[in-house]
C-alpha cells in the first residue's frame, strides 16, 4: 500500500481527530508507532507514515501526584500525571482522573476518557482532550 492512497483532510480536522480519538502515526517501513503527528520516522528516516487509531486501554507505567498545582488549577486540588503504556506498547503522558492517588499504582489498568482539559478562554474556546481513568 502506498502512502499516496491515504486521503488528505484539512489540517484543523486532523488535529481534532488526533486529540479526540487518540490517533497515532505508524511507520510503514519499520512498523514503529508514535504518539501524535509525524512527517518523518525518527527510527528509520522513512517518510511513509500513516495515521492509526491507538488502543484506548493501557496501564500506568509511572506517575506523580502534583500537590501544588499551577494557579489556574488550584480549586481542583492535587492531581495525578502519569505515563501510560498503551496495549500496543506506546507510552504517553496524561492525567489520571476519577480517582484519588491512593486508588492507583504502577500497573493499574486505565482507559481513555474524553474530558475538558482547560477553562474557557477569552475567545470562548474550551479545550477537550483525552485523559485516563482506572478501569473498575
Ligand atoms: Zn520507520
Amino acid at each position: 500500500m502506498s502512502i499516496m492512497s491515504v486521503p488528505k483532510a484539512p489540517r484543523i480536522w486532523q488535529l481534532a481527530e488526533r486529540r479526540y480519538r487518540l490517533i497515532g502515526t505508524q511507520c510503514l517501513k519499520c512498523g514503529r508507532v508514535f504518539i501524535g503527528p509525524r512527517k518523518i520516522c525518527p527510527q528509520c528516516g522513512s517518510r511513509e507514515l500513516r495515521d492509526i487509531e491507538l488502543p484506548k486501554r493501557g496501564k500506568i507505567y509511572s506517575y506523580t501526584v502534583v500537590r501544588n498545582p499551577p494557579v489556574e488549577r488550584e480549586k481542583q486540588g492535587p492531581y495525578i500525571i502519569a505515563i501510560v503504556e498503551l496495549e500496543n506498547g506506546c507510552k504517553l503522558t496524561t492525567e489520571i482522573v476519577d480517582c484519588s492517588p491512593e486508588e492507583i499504582d504502577i500497573g493499574t489498568v486505565v482507559e481513555a476518557v474524553f474530558r475538558k482539559i482547560g477553562e474557557e478562554d477569552k475567545t470562548g474556546v474550551i479545550y477537550y482532550g483525552c485523559k485516563f481513568r482506572p478501569v473498575k
